[in-house]
């Protein structure tokens, strides 16, 4: 079955990339999420089924509930890859630094294929399928496997709904558009569980995770105007609940559901000296824009960074320039849809 999708000429140019490129390196932002995963994966399945060679390389290790996705376990450290790649095709992945020291294996003059819906996208590659109204990087292979015509199986299928359904929050948030729900209706066609992907991969939470639920709930905050709330995760709060770094996904929504609040943010530890901030808006402020200010980058209304400092410190800075952006939008949620 072959759904009518809007394609752009982007899609034909990608499409041709995955037909005329061989023995390709496939890479996703580190600290990889389900759409970075879902979308590397799906693409391999498709390569594969092309007859490539494909070599799936992060820097960090599969989050233990990404571990069911066909083929997770083939991805390998930069270090354990030996010399550089002539066609390379990065998912889901904003800017270059973005992958870390896998970047390493690169050839200097390679074809590289930047395939994302990051809004801040630099466009790094020497070839580019940036599309914004996309709701995930699974959204756009979904739609050059259509252009290249293959029918999807149930493995692929699996990948590409597991992006789907977490960069829209299970179909909830604001990216959620009627092609998205066409594209979902048409992976459990060809046989997606879908109960089963988002028991795994979004209602499930680890002891560790509640208990840092729990811990960090207690610095839960929130601003004089009650639109910015926050919460604050430090290494002592990650390391007493026994936690790693994916526990600590997902908890920013709390501060951004809370009634009347347009910013959410979190504020974590991540090394001494660094913190990682998160944020996610509801209606008009553009967070994405904010994240680049700080050197990071993402989406309209969910983004992120990485600021050097202690916590405090970051937090000051950073809550200072979310209020005077705050103050300056009209945050009415009739003020956009
Ligand atoms: P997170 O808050 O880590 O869940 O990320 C929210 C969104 O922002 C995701 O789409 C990320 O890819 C993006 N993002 C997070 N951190 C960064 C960063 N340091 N640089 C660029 N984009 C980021
Ligand atoms: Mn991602
Ligand atoms: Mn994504």
């Amino acid at each position: 079955m072959s759904l009518k999708l809007n394609l752009k000429p982007e899609y034909k140019s990608a499409a041709d990339f995955f037909r005329n490129h061989d023995n390709l390196l496939l890479l996703v932002h580190e600290k990889p999420d389900g759409d970075a995963l879902g979308s590397v994966l799906g693409a391999a399945h498709l390569l594969q089924s092309l007859g490539k060679t494909v070599t799936l390389v992060n820097d960090d290790p599969i989050p233990d509930k990404f571990r069911f996705l066909p083929m997770a376990d083939r991805f390998l450290l930069p270090e354990e890859v030996e010399g550089t790649f002539a066609n390379v095709i990065a998912f889901d992945c904003g800017d270059r630094k973005r992958l870390g020291r896998s970047q390493g294996l690169i050839a200097a003059d390679a074809n590289l294929l930047n395939v994302d819906h990051h809004v801040t996208n630099d466009h790094f590659g020497t070839e580019n399928i940036v599309d914004l109204e996309a709701a995930a990087t699974c959204q756009i292979v979904f739609k050059i496997a259509q252009e290249l015509r293959i029918e999807l199986d149930l493995d692929t299928a699996t990948c590409l709904y597991t992006g789907l359904v977490t960069d829209t929050g299970g179909f909830r948030y604001s990216n959620t558009t009627e092609e998205v729900l066409l594209i979902a209706a048409h992976l459990l066609t060809a046989g997606v569980s879908p109960y089963q992907i988002v028991d795994r991969v979004m209602e499930t939470l680890t002891w560790p995770q509640v208990q840092l639920i729990r811990t960090v709930l207690d610095t839960l905050d929130r601003d004089e105007s009650g639109m910015i709330s926050w919460v604050t995760i430090t290494r002592d709060m990650l390391e007493r609940a026994g936690g790693c770094d994916e526990d600590v996904e997902g908890l920013v929504n709390y501060p951004r559901n809370v009634e009347g609040v347009e910013v959410g943010i979190s504020f974590r530890e991540s090394v001494p000296g660094k913190v990682k901030v998160s944020f996610r808006s509801k209606y008009v402020v553009d967070v994405g824009a904010i994240a680049l200010e700080f050197g990071g980058g993402g989406h309209a209304r969910a983004a992120g960074c990485t600021v050097d400092g202690d916590v405090d410190t970051v937090k000051d800075r950073v809550l200072a320039r979310v209020r005077e952006v705050v103050t300056a939008v009209d945050t009415k949620p009739e003020a956009t849809q």
